[in-house]
C-alpha cells in the first residue's frame, strides 16, 4: 500500500532509529495539536508524527517528525495506521475539520489503533452578545441581508468565496493565508495574521473600520475569543457558524486532559529499547 500525496518531513532525527514502544499519529493543524505532540514526545518512549493538511503555505514549525498532504479518505488513513505500526491516533483538528475526524474515527476501528480526540468546548452566548447563530456559510451570507454592511469575515480562505454572492457589503478579510484570487466584490480589504488576537486589539480593528457585523465559527478557545468579546462590548452582529456534528470517540476539552488522558492510556514512561 502507498501514500496517497502525503511527504514526509523529518525535522528531528535524532531519536529516529531508536526503538519506541509507542507510536503515535497526530493528526494537526491546530496550536493544541503542536503542544500534544511536544508534551508526548517529551515523555521518551514515544515516535510522534504530526500530520497535517497542507492547507497553510507556512505552518510554523512543530518540533517533532511532520508528515504533509491527506491520506486518501479512510481507506488511506486506515493504511498508513497500518503501515506503520501506529498504536495511538490523536484528532488534535480543528472543530469544524468534520471530514477528517471522521475519517480518524473510522479508520481507527478498521487499523485497531486506539483514538482519543481533543474536543476544545464552544464559546458560550453571554449577556450583552448579539450572536444570530447559523448552520453554514452560505446561510451566513443570506443572514447578513441585503443593506450593505461592514463585514469582518474571519473564515478560512476557501469559505468567504462564498461573500461573493453579496456585493453590496464592504468586507475586511482576514486570514493567514492571501485569499487568492481576491473577492470578485468591489470593496474588500485584507489582512493577513495568524492568532492568537488581544480583545483591545480586536476592537480598536473593529471601530477603524467601522465593522457593523462579525462572521465567525464557534472555534472555542482563547485564541481568537478576543473578537467575539469585542462585538459584544461595541453592540456588534456576531453571524456565528454553528459546529459540525463529529464522532463520538474517547474525548477530552484542553490539551492538559488530552495528555492525562493519553498518559494513563500509554502507562508508566518505558525505559528505552536497544
Ligand atoms: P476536513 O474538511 O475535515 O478535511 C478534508 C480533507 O483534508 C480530509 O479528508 C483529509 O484528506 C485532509 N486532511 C484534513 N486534515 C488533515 C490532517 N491533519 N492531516 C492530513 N490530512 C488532512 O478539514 P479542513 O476543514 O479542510 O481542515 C484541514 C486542516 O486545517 C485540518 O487539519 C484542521 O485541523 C486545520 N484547520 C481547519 C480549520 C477549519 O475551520 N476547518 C481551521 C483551522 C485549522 P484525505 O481524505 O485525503 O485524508
Amino acid at each position: 500500500m502507498k501514500h496517497v500525496g502525503a511527504i514526509k518531513v523529518f525535522v528531528s532525527t535524532s531519536r529516529a532509529n531508536e526503538r519506541m514502544p509507542h507510536t503515535i499519529l497526530i493528526l494537526g493543524g491546530t496550536v493544541e495539536a503542536r503542544q500534544i505532540a511536544a508534551a508526548l514526545a517529551a515523555r521518551g518512549d514515544c515516535d510522534v508524527t504530526l500530520s497535517l493538511a497542507g492547507r497553510t503555505g507556512n505552518p510554523v514549525g512543530q518540533g517533532v517528525p511532520v508528515r504533509v498532504g491527506g491520506f486518501g479518505g479512510v481507506e488511506g488513513l486506515a493504511a498508513y495506521l497500518k503501515e506503520n505500526a501506529i498504536g495511538l491516533l490523536v484528532d488534535a483538528t480543528h472543530p469544524y475539520a468534520a471530514r477528517i475526524s471522521t475519517n480518524a474515527a473510522e479508520a481507527a476501528g478498521e487499523a485497531g489503533a486506539t483514538i482519543v480526540a481533543l474536543r476544545r468546548p464552544g464559546w458560550e452566548r453571554v449577556e450583552g452578545d448579539r450572536w444570530s447563530e447559523i448552520d453554514d456559510v452560505p446561510a451566513a451570507v443570506a443572514a447578513l441581508g441585503q443593506a450593505p454592511r461592514h463585514v469582518f469575515l474571519t473564515l478560512g480562505r476557501q469559505e468567504v468565496a462564498a461573500f461573493e454572492a453579496a456585493p453590496q457589503h464592504h468586507y475586511l478579510v482576514r486570514s493567514v493565508d492571501p485569499v487568492d484570487p481576491p473577492l470578485a466584490v468591489p470593496d474588500a480589504q485584507y489582512i493577513l495574521a495568524r492568532g492568537p488576537f488581544e480583545t483591545a486589539d480586536e476592537l480598536a480593528l473593529l471601530e477603524r473600520h467601522g465593522i457593523d457585523a462579525v462572521v465567525s465559527k464557534n472555534s472555542g478557545g482563547s485564541a481568537t475569543y478576543g473578537k467575539i468579546a469585542a462585538a459584544r462590548a461595541l453592540g456588534v452582529e456576531v453571524v456565528m457558524v454553528r459546529r459540525p456534528r463529529l464522532p463520538d470517540v474517547p474525548s477530552a476539552p484542553t490539551v492538559h486532559d488530552l495528555v492525562s488522558m493519553a498518559t494513563h492510556m500509554l502507562g508508566p514512561v518505558a525505559e528505552r529499547g536497544v
